[in-house]
């Protein structure tokens, strides 16, 4: 039987990226008992994995500096599966957790997006940021023959990463056209700091050719990747590889806030001024209000963090930061918007749920998510449609509109010991 740890606290903060470990700063600094939990092992979330002997990177050395200083309690290699009204269920490798909070600040980040299209399932074709982070957690790269194909910033920031571990990125195929993305760069000029880091990125990746829309169309071998099948500006061509590298964008991780009811907007969750969702006491940060990057990540979690430890003035002398840095995101939203073609890509026997073995025309026959669900079990496997479901609202126009908790699978154990307690009075003292 695990053992069950019971806390509580003035503020929980659920996940330990840019937003949560800004959020859980700027609220301890009240005084108020702030939990910071993760399901990674160490903070720093999806750009400064690893925690802080792990990143190269000044900006975010500085910030879990300041964490590991700070009277955050950190709660690692934790998933919460489980949120109701004032409590969260959680679960580390030997461990349930019950917390108690007064207020919740959700900093839940991302995913990537894939898109299915022949061969997506081969051993070899990665996520882009997944390739990344096993990269980062120890798998070689050097001299291998990578393609990294998709959408949006994140393919340079990858391609850098991979270039400078001795990966011979073959080429990076970004699906915009490069009409779109010349106006893009000349919009930023007024971001002379966005501008120079994407420069950056172009030149420590500079030795993989960039081909704007350009996409892949199949991945190709027996039982491991060979080749990529590319569309070059509506030429067909293939490239020998051992990696490909594919993201689509990101889609936020919604199932905690919508296990809340907190109210969704077009895809995000909705939030005040404050970052405070439509659930008196619940706040929002970072990538679920938006795919923002690292910079309105950081701003919004300092903003929710002051807020729900009741410091509205020092969250609102925030919001012009946090407004230019949304404009820029708007700009980047637009020019890596992705193309009809893409949801063209799967043949009638693609699959879309790989972890149930449902094709692209079982789902297809289906009018909504939910009769996909029920008809051909797509998204009940073990990854509950993070993977399918946001391909299928690309591919399908369907939303997935509910949550059903457990979110995350759990030990029989920890769903046997749920409590359900009542939401403790605001403004409780510390730990216990
Ligand atoms: C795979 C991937 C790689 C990326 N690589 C880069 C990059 O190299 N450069 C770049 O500029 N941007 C990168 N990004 C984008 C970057 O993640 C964001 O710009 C920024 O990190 C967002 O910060 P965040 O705090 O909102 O979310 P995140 O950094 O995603 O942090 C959210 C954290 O919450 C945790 N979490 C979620 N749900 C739970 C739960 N139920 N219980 C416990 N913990 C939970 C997650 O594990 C994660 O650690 C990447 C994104 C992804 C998805």
């Amino acid at each position: 039987m695990d053992s069950i740890i019971q806390r509580i606290f003035d503020v929980a903060v659920i996940g330990a990226g840019p937003a949560g470990i800004a959020a859980a700063l700027a609220a301890a600094e009240t005084g108020a008992s702030v939990a910071l939990i993760d399901d990674n092992p160490a903070p720093g979330g999806q750009i400064w994995r690893g925690g802080r002997n792990a990143s190269h990177h000044l900006e975010a050395r500085r910030w879990l500096e300041r964490l590991s200083k700070s009277r955050v309690t950190l709660i690692g290699g934790t998933r919460v599966f489980y949120a109701h009204s004032g409590a969260l269920e959680a679960e580390s490798d030997h461990s349930l957790w019950q917390l108690l909070y007064g207020k919740l600040i959700l900093a839940t980040g991302a995913r990537e997006l894939f898109l299915p299209f022949p061969g997506w399932t081969m051993p070899n074709v990665f996520g882009a940021g997944g390739l990344q982070a096993l990269v980062k957690s120890g798998l070689p790269v050097k001299g291998k023959h990578v393609v990294i194909a998709g959408t949006g910033p994140l393919l340079l920031a990858v391609a850098a990463y991979l270039c400078e571990r001795g990966a011979d990125v073959l080429c990076i195929c970004e699906q915009a056209p490069f009409a779109r993305l010349r106006a893009f760069t000349l919009g930023m000029a007024s971001y002379p700091g966005k501008l120079v880091e994407t420069a950056q990125l172009r030149f420590r990746s500079r030795r993989a050719p960039y081909l704007t829309s350009a996409w892949p169309v199949a991945a190709l071998g027996q039982d491991r990747l060979q080749a990529v099948r590319i569309s070059d500006n509506g030429r067909l061509r293939e490239i020998e590889c051992e990696y490909l590298a594919c993201g689509f964008h990101l889609v936020p991780n919604l199932e905690l806030a919508r296990a809340l009811d907190c109210r969704v907007v077009d895809g995000f969750v909705g939030v005040n001024e404050l970052q405070e969702t439509s659930q008196p006491g619940v706040y929002c940060a970072g990538e679920p209000t938006g795919i923002g990057g690292v910079e309105l990540s950081i701003v919004e979690g300092q903003i929710a963090g002051h807020a729900a430890a009741g410091r509205v003035s020092s969250a609102k002398r925030l919001l012009t930061t946090r407004a230019r840095s949304r404009r820029a995101v708007k700009a980047m939203k637009k020019a890596f918007a992705l193309r009809p073609e893409l949801a063209a890509l799967a043949t009638p026997d693609t699959l879309l749920c790989r972890c149930e073995d449902v094709s692209f025309e079982a789902a297809q026959k289906h009018a909504t998510w939910r009769a996909a669900k029920l008809h051909s079990r797509c998204g009940m496997g073990p990854c509950q449609g993070r993977v399918c479901g946001a391909a299928a609202e690309f591919l399908f126009g369907w939303t997935m509109d509910s949550s059903r908790p457990p979110i995350f699978p759990a030990r029989c154990s920890s769903l046997a010991a749920i409590s359900t307690p009542a939401s403790p009075a605001q403004g409780h003292g510390g730990s216990q």
